[in-house]
């Protein structure tokens, strides 16, 4: 299996779907998912020509990106974030994606000042499934959320994230997509995310062309890339 050939044939999906829907592919960001691989290939990824990283767990990260180097990449933190793990994820990453609470918010604001960190960006997990073990916030919980945000010196909402239930289906994930998109939308509309244009981190290895037809700015990819884990 090879790295470069692996994001050599996920680059060129990405802009072949994109292109059949009028999109610019070169305008997706790729997060190569590199969660349970070693600091080794993420470092043979890096030279392969990845750019973005993404891992779930705060920790895990931490360990990795303390080998690789925080300025070698930017580092996307996907998954669930305890309040207990804040600071760390403050001090390592680059992008929380997964910011579901005004209370975890309040924390992460909070810990940017005190560790001088000139600002940091967020996206909003959204929850549309109701799915009560998972995470991300349910759709009436994201104006209170986007309101806290915007007394915020140091978060920047950069945009929405969202993680729909599986489904070998696609068309059964594609409505997820199609309404995270919506909600988007309004917020763009009424100036939520100040002078971005609203990122929309949707669509994983089963899915992404789905999602970058229903506007994905952002995927997230590990399997494709880096092989089962
Ligand atoms: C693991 C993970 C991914 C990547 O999943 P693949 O199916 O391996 O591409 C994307 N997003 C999140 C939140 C994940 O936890």
């Amino acid at each position: 299996m090879s790295l470069r050939q692996n994001f050599l044939d996920i680059t060129k999906q990405i802009e072949s779907v994109a292109e059949r829907v009028g999109r610019d592919g070169g305008a997706i960001k790729l997060v190569a998912v590199s969660k349970t691989h070693t600091a080794e290939t993420v470092s043979q990824a890096i030279e392969a020509g990845m750019s973005v990283f993404g891992e779930n767990r705060v920790q895990e990260g931490e360990e990795k990106i303390s080998v690789v180097g925080v300025d070698s990449a930017e580092w996307h933190l996907i998954g669930h974030l305890q309040k207990n793990k804040a600071r760390k994820a403050v001090q390592f990453f680059d992008v929380i994606q997964t910011l579901d609470s005004v209370d975890l918010a309040k924390r992460l604001e909070r810990i940017c000042e005190e560790e001088k960190r000139a600002s940091l960006s967020v996206l909003i997990q959204v929850d549309l499934a109701g799915e009560l073990t998972k995470t991300g916030i349910a759709e009436d919980g994201i104006p209170s959320l986007i309101e806290y945000l915007q007394t915020c010196n140091y978060l920047k909402l950069k945009g929405l994230m969202i993680v729909p239930p599986y489904s070998a289906n696609l068309e059964k994930v594609r409505p997820y997509f199609r309404r995270l998109r919506e909600i988007r939308d309004k917020i763009r509309k009424n100036g939520g995310f100040g002078n971005s244009s609203g990122e929309l981190s949707m669509g994983m290895s089963h899915d992404f062309e789905v999602a970058i037809e229903e506007g994905a700015t952002i995927v997230r990819i590990g399997t494709a890339i880096f092989g089962a884990r």
